[in-house]
């Protein structure tokens, strides 16, 4: 175990049986990626959310790349994307509608819970697993039914017969800024449990595991004194968790010049001059808000080095 209890991923077993689990519990980070934004706090907890989200799944890929997680809908929040790196790179940004979330906020008293179809409509969620350039890409797409996003996805694991899986997601604005929290169990059904262990005792280990699961509070999930063991022990304690080595959580974003430079130089000169606002062409990052500038100079210099 490393010393930081927070922006991690913590990979666990529960003692003895074939149920899997991971924990994410993100702090710091996840204020330092709200910090960039200025969303409204509905949109921010649904991102902060989706960012959970994304690291949990992540965090089961087995090679390096990148798991994308992606919102679309018709109402206020009209997309979110997060994405996170098997090293745990994690970014995300949302776009919502300003006047359809100010209609939905009116209606409302603050502190009422707001569905995601109330906020996002009807639209989809999909995931994709980057893993490189030769490799296939992975999609992944459910419809957004549930009233909140970790229902959305775990009706995806319903329709799946590969794993029987839980997820458990939580997020807020605490004393100590944005804190997101996620927790998954998985295991294979057609493993039928433990090395010479029994089919039914599997089955109730991974029935009792779930309950475990869904007693866990929101704020447990999300309290900042309370570290990922503690919260483990607190849940497993009658079967024990055996925990492997935490996956570190941060904010970092691939945003890049002269890849950018680069889809640039793919318009036509009138194109390009159209884009150019007192001489030099702007793109701010979605992600982190980092805006680049690119005056004839800069467009010059990037050229020579196409060649
Ligand atoms: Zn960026």
């Amino acid at each position: 175990m490393t010393e930081s209890t927070d922006n991690l991923i913590q990979p666990f077993l529960v003692h003895q049986t074939d149920v899997r689990g991971r924990l994410v519990r993100l702090g710091s980070e996840l204020d330092e990626i709200m910090s960039r934004h200025d969303y409204p706090e509905p949109v921010a907890r649904l991102l902060a959310e989706l960012l959970a989200l994304a690291a949990v799944m992540g965090s089961a890929l087995k090679f390096d790349g990148i798991l994308t997680v992606q919102t679309k809908g018709d109402g206020a929040v009209k997309m979110m994307v997060a994405d996170v790196t098997s090293d745990g790179a994690i970014r995300g940004y949302a776009q919502f509608d300003e006047d359809l979330l100010a209609g939905i906020l009116k209606s409302h008293s603050e502190g009422d819970f707001l569905s995601v179809p109330q906020l996002m409509g009807a639209g989809y969620l999909a995931f994709t697993v980057d893993q490189g350039e030769h490799t296939e890409r992975y999609q992944g797409i459910v419809e957004l039914t549930g009233s909140t996003l970790a229902d959305c996805i775990q009706h995806y694991f319903s329709q799946s017969d590969q794993v029987d899986m839980v997820v458990r997601l939580a997020a807020g604005l605490t004393d100590q800024g944005w804190r997101a929290g996620a927790i998954t169990l998985q295991r294979l059904p057609e493993v039928g449990g433990v090395a010479g262990g029994d089919l039914d005792d599997s089955k109730e280990v991974w029935r009792r595991s779930v309950i475990f699961l869904s007693s866990v509070k929101n704020e447990e999930l999300l309290d900042p004194e309370l570290d990922a063991s503690g919260l483990l022990f607190r849940l497993f304690h009658e079967d024990g968790a055996v925990v492997y080595d935490p996956i570190e959580l941060k904010f970092s974003c691939r945003c890049d010049e002269s890849r950018l430079a680069h889809v640039l130089l793919t318009l036509g000169q009138q194109e390009l001059d159209d884009c150019k606002v007192d001489g030099a062409v702007s793109s701010q990052c979605e992600f982190c808000r980092q805006l680049f500038v690119f005056d004839d100079e800069k467009l010059a210099y990037y050229r020579s080095l196409q060649g």
